[in-house]
């Protein structure tokens, strides 16, 4: 006989969005087990934008914000990189327009909350088993089971693949493999301990001076880089988090390489920070000179996709919709994903209905996250958008007072063919 009360789930890959999987399913009663190719030892040092559609997420969640020692974002400033003074935004308006402030979290905390979510004892429904060290190489749609490196074979009621950019499962949901295209897209990432910044007082601007909010040092944009004809693209965007202790750094910028033969992550040294920004004013240099464990990524954004779902298995997170960082929405979506996906798959549902409510979870979905994607990348690219984001209210309204769980609701009620 079917199993209604709850369902056998199988969440591939444990990065912010797996882990948000988990949990939303969990919280329906649902028995999630993550299986996850690393083993967590060298976690990403990063910061990450927490906008108000993406906390409104993490709330309804169950999620201890407080874990997360966030730095509110008060204003954009944006600077020229020849010291000068440019535009503020105020964001402080964000509360009262969208019930939410936008947040400021080093990753490694919110994966840490959000595995907490999933893994503890607390919460509401079976604490999620998390598998370490256990690389899924395949998924058979047909009879929804993955298999593992080491040859073993896992069956499910729903499997999810949350398994990034690279993601393996997406080839099996598509039936092809398709590639991810450069982007032309790069950024030098690292963090400074705030610390660090006391002895130098030209760097009072970034933590001492109010509002507090990130600072945007961008290239002129009429400038044309000498190594080509490409617009300088150079933007530095600075913010703190983990209560303001800690300084993340990401300088983005047009990527001259061959992106298809460099990794897509590599260490890079102080130096070649300094040189790619030599024109920029000593204050900024000063900063710069601060940096250690600088890594230089590249950013790509995954094409629309024919489909997320095939049968019972789904695609959730980077795996489905990457987006290049300049909207500060890509955790975000995935986020929203698995927020719908739950609300789509609530206690009690059988899993012959799982096809139908996939395809209602790709519906709500994929024109959303994919219209962010596409934004991403022309944000970046065209002169004429960019900045869009923060200079147009409408754009800002349709992304950040988005309440995705008031839509999957009402898509619940249009499957059961309810008012
Ligand atoms: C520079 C930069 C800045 C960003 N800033 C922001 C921001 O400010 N705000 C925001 O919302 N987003 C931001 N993003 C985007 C955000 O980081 C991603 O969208 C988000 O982390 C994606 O999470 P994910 O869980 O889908 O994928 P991932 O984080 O890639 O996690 C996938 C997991 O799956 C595992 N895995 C992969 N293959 C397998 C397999 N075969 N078997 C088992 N496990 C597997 C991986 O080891 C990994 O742990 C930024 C991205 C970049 C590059």
């Amino acid at each position: 006989m079917e199993n209604v009360s709850s369902l056998n789930v199988i969440v591939v890959g444990a990065g912010l969005v797996g882990f948000a999987a988990a949990v939303s399913l969990r919280r329906q009663g649902h028995r999630v087990t993550i299986y996850e190719t690393s083993s967590f030892k060298s976690e990403l040092g990063a910061g990450l934008a927490i906008p108000p559609n993406t906390l409104r997420c993490l709330r309804d969640l169950g999620c201890n914000v407080a874990n997360l020692d966030p730095v509110e974002n008060l204003c954009f400033t944006s600077m020229g990189y020849d010291g000068s003074q440019g535009m503020q935004s105020d964001n402080t308006d964000y509360e009262a327009r969208y019930g939410m402030p936008w947040l400021m979290v080093h990753r490694v905390d919110l994966h840490n909350e959000l595995k907490r979510m999933a893994l503890g004892d607390g919460g509401e429904g079976p604490p999620a088993t998390l598998y370490l060290n256990s690389r899924v190489i395949s998924c058979d749609v047909g009879v929804c089971s993955i298999t593992m490196e080491d040859g073993t074979m896992r069956a499910a009621d729903l499997i999810i693949g949350a398994d990034g950019i690279r993601s393996t499962i997406r080839s099996f949901v598509l039936g092809e493999e398709i590639p991810i295209p450069p982007s032309r897209t790069a950024g030098f990432r690292w963090l400074t301990h705030a610390v660090a910044l006391e002895p130098h007082p030209e760097l009072d601007w970034i933590v001492k001076t109010a509002p507090r909010g990130a600072r945007v040092i961008s290239a002129p944009v009429s400038a044309v880089t000498a190594a080509s004809n490409a617009i300088d693209h150079r933007t530095i965007i600075i913010y703190g988090c983990r209560g303001g202790s800690v300084i993340n750094v990401l300088a983005v910028h047009e990527d001259l390489r061959d992106q298809d033969s460099v990794a897509w992550n590599a260490p890079v040294t102080r130096e070649t920070l300094l040189e790619f920004f030599s024109d920029y004013h000593p204050r900024f240099k000063r900063l710069l000179g601060l940096a250690d464990d600088v890594h230089l990524w590249q950013m790509r954004a995954v094409p629309p996709l024919k489909t997320w779902v095939n049968n019972n298995v789904c695609l959730m997170g980077d795996a489905a919709h990457a987006s290049l960082p300049t909207l500060g929405q890509g955790f975000g979506m995935g986020l929203e994903d698995a927020v719908a996906l739950g609300v789509l798959i609530p206690r009690g549902t059988s899993s012959s209905t799982v096809p139908t409510r996939l395809i209602a979870y790709e519906t709500l979905r994929k024109q959303r996250a994919e219209f962010v994607a596409a934004e991403s990348f022309e944000q970046q690219h065209l002169p004429a958008k960019r900045g869009l984001y923060l200079r147009s209210i409408q754009m800002r309204d349709e992304v950040m007072g988005y309440n995705v769980k008031d839509e999957a609701q009402r898509v619940l009620c249009q499957l059961l063919g309810r008012k």
